[in-house]
């Protein structure tokens, strides 16, 4: 991959505010797009200096808010002046700034997430995300409600990338649905609903689309194998992963 050369600096420097708390563990399986996949979930977890109260006051009146951040896990690889995206089946360029990608001058991303709750525990500002598209640990560097009187236009025009593909079916074998029942019941979390939505939005590079393969991904402390069929893709286990 090239990398462009570094941009000369205009002396405006990003402090995180907070830090992503997510179920994606790994950038394989992430959404492309926020509110794609409902139970993708994340804690904010606010930083000082900003974790006062008063900052936060009114935000638990809207049910969204935009998240700005850092696409930190890029900074390594660099930015670049084109893109290919999933939509055009990766063989067609546009410019990075006629996409999403995150390879792009400053790694600024922004996405529109639910905002599930607001709480304050143990001296914590915390703030619990639905809906989201972003890595574990990812910098937030600021949020902002989402103003649906002006925010969403109606009228909006999206070029290239116009509609949702229809969703792949996604089977699940005995075994994935019997861990996924104890997951839920140990941890509060519906794995099994998380993998379905996932999975249906079809994750694989567009280089990988092929019947037959197997692929694996990383939801919270779980690893999730699955192959892609030729009408479906089928999950065929869950094992825990040792952590620490
Ligand atoms: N909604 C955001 C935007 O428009 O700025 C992000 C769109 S970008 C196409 C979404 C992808 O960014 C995810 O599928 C994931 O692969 C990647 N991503 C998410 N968080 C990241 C991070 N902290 N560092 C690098 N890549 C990240």
């Amino acid at each position: 991959m090239s990398t462009e050369p570094e941009i000369p600096r205009g002396g405006c420097t990003l402090t995180p505010i907070g830090r992503i708390h997510s179920c994606f563990t790994e950038k394989f399986g992430i959404p492309r797009q926020p509110g794609l996949v409902s139970e993708a979930r994340a804690t904010l977890e606010i930083l000082p200096p900003f974790d006062r109260r008063e900052m936060f006051k009114g935000l638990d009146r809207f049910s969204h808010i935009w998240v700005h951040f850092i696409f930190h896990e890029i900074l390594a690889e660099g930015w670049k002046h084109t893109i290919r995206p999933p939509w055009l089946g990766g063989r067609t360029r546009v410019g990075v700034f006629a996409s999403r990608s995150p390879h792009r001058p400053n790694f600024l991303g922004q996405s529109v997430v639910r905002l599930l709750a607001l709480r304050f525990e143990n001296g914590k500002i915390l703030l619990d995300l639905g809906g989201i598209d972003l890595l574990d640990q990812t910098p937030v560097v600021d949020i902002k409600p989402y103003l649906p009187y002006s925010d969403r236009i109606a009228e909006a025009t999206s070029g290239y990338a116009m509609s949702m593909p229809a969703p792949v079916a996604v089977l699940f074998s005995e075994e994935v649905i019997a861990f996924g029942v104890s997951y839920q019941r140990e941890q509060g979390r519906d794995i099994l609903r998380l993998i379905g939505q996932i999975l249906q939005q079809d994750p694989r590079p567009a280089s990988q689309k092929e019947a037959g393969r197997d692929f694996g991904m990383k939801l919270w402390d779980v690893n999730v194998r699955w192959q892609a069929r030729e009408n479906d893709f089928f999950v065929l286990s869950c094992r825990r992963l040792m952590v620490g």
